[in-house]
């Protein structure tokens, strides 16, 4: 079977909703406008999704705003137990979810399921951490008053996500949302819908009353230019690049909205000179390369220990060059397409700029010869890097690993922190000191230490500096989507 034909027929098989969801209803724009979702693989359209009218998002802020005053109402102990019932149904269907996400965004079957099951996680912890919406009881200077601080939601939220992990990125917005008992109107990624709108299918089938859950597809900059102009929108989330992050910030600011956003990163990884190699460079080949390297925490900077650093790299170009890249759907791919052309052409720019510069290509470096079709590109290491090369301070957002030498820990540090992204760093060393005093050095919201893959429902993901500002996950998960009420009674005389 070829790639072309999984792609269509894993749509077949799966049956997405392909409409948007509205006040509770599936339906298509209202000016009967479409945007078409393109395989990565084949780059054949696999589907066209509703592309929605000025009409349609007003309806839906409409709809959000009903939705809100029905959802906070609810108690905690039904939302939490609606949140569960959409996590049991996510995992149970996980292939289902899997094959859609693959055939939309290209990722590899095995990763997509990886994907789902931590889609699921989300909603299964905030369950939970809907019934710990704790509040205080504050003692007052005088025995006649009392002080009571309440968290309630903070009202109907703007939720915008990427299309590199189009199902659980949407999650980490739509459940603590619902969590917290706020309204959403999840805006999918353009490129990749599919996903977003199966969580909406979700919503509908565990009863969720109409409004609380939107999801709308189409024009991402109309859309959510016209959903921040509303008063109805009190918070608005994003993932995505510092530059549409800016501009989303500068929306909210006019109408004095709370934000989070989570702006990707350049991950410095530091490979200290005590560090295990072999399963360094195994792990740090395999975390580097997941997603085609599209994930905002991906490693994109090696920094290397000199003493090391030949051997390191020995080891890292083996372990990339014994990568498959192939069809998301071929069982024996490690690393699939690029989500588009536009991203593998960032990054053919940036292999180019560096190797103008003097970086050699120690493994890919180019797209592989025996596609035909789809945005495939190379696992690549690049050596001999420095700091003058695009791809030390863009980030990279594929498949390129740059590797260079540090001689000192505070030559280390200060390369790792010379970005202006702060959203993960990574050190691998097998002595505890450095391990924490790197770890506490590091400008970065999250570090992980002898390991890549951090990202997990009950930890706090999110960054500093340009990489932004808000938690996902965690305990600190649902502040972002409530407020604080301070109440004080005044008792008076009391009961004679
Ligand atoms: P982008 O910021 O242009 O798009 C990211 C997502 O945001 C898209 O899926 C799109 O649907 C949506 N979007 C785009 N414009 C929008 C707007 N005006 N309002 C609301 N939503 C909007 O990023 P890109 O071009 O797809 O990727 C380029 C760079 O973005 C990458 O190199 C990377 O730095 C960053 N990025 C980061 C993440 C992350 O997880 N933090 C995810 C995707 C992209």
């Amino acid at each position: 079977m070829s790639p072309t034909t999984t792609a269509t027929s894993a749509i077949a098989q799966a049956a997405p909703p392909t409409r948007m969801y509205l006040d509770g209803v599936w339906r298509e724009a209202s000016n009967g406008a479409q945007v078409e979702v393109v395989d990565p693989v084949s780059e054949l359209v696999i589907a066209t999704v509703p592309n929605a009218s000025d009409d349609d998002i007003d309806e839906a802020l409409a709809a959000a705003a009903v939705g809100f005053r029905t959802w906070r109402k609810v108690s905690a102990w039904e939302r939490s137990a609606k949140l569960r019932e959409m996590a049991r149904i996510i995992a149970a269907e996980a292939d289902r979810f899997a094959m859609v996400l693959t055939a939309e965004m290209g990722k590899p079957l095995a990763q997509a399921r990886g994907e789902i099951m931590a889609t699921a996680d989300q909603f299964d912890w905030y369950a939970d951490e809907a019934r710990r919406l704790y509040g205080r009881v504050v003692e007052a200077h005088t025995t006649d008053t009392r002080i009571l601080v309440r968290r309630e939601p903070i009202g109907p939220v703007a939720a915008f996500a990427p299309w590199n992990f189009p199902s659980y990125l949407p999650a980490r917005k739509v459940a603590p949302a619902l969590a917290a008992g706020c309204s959403v109107i999840l805006v999918p990624p353009v490129e990749a819908p599919l996903s977003g709108l199966l969580l909406a299918e979700v919503a509908d089938r565990v009863g969720i009353p109409a409004g609380v859950v939107g999801a709308i597809t189409g024009d991402p900059a109309r859309i959510s230019a016209r959903l921040l102009a509303s008063d109805v929108i009190r918070k608005v989330s994003f993932t995505g690049s510092v530059p549409v992050g800016i501009s989303l910030l500068k929306l909210a600011a006019d109408g004095v909205k709370a934000v989070s956003m989570e702006l990707g990163g350049h991950a410095p990884v530091l490979v200290f000179s005590d560090a295990d190699l072999t399963t360094a460079a195994k792990v740090a080949a395999a975390g580097k390369f997941r997603n085609g390297g599209q994930v905002c925490i991906a490693a994109s900077r090696f920094l290397v220990h000199e003493s090391i650093a030949d051997d390191f790299t020995e080891q890292f170009v083996a372990a990339t060059r014994a990568l498959r890249v192939g069809s998301g759907f071929d069982a024996s791919s490690d690393v699939g397409p690029l989500g588009s052309e536009r991203r593998r052409a960032a990054v053919e720019g940036l292999v180019a700029d560096a190797v103008g510069r003097g970086a050699s290509v120690a493994a890919g470096g180019s797209r592989p010869a025996d596609f035909t079709s789809g945005y495939f590109f190379e696992p690549t290491v690049l050596t001999g890097v420095t700091a003058d090369m695009a791809v030390m301070s863009e980030e990279p957002f594929g498949p390129i690993a740059p590797i260079t030498t540090f001689a000192s820990f505070d030559e280390g540090i200060a390369i790792a922190n010379s970005t202006r992204y702060g959203l993960a760093g990574f050190v691998f060393t097998r002595d505890l000191a450095t391990a924490f005093r790197a770890s506490e050095e590091l400008e970065v919201g999250m570090v992980g230490v002898n390991q890549l893959t951090i990202a997990t429902a009950e930890a706090p993901f999110g960054g500093v500096k340009a990489s932004g500002f808000g938690r996902e996950g965690g305990a600190e998960g649902l502040d972002g989507y409530t407020v604080t009420k301070y109440m004080s009674m005044l008792l008076g005389d009391g009961p004679a």
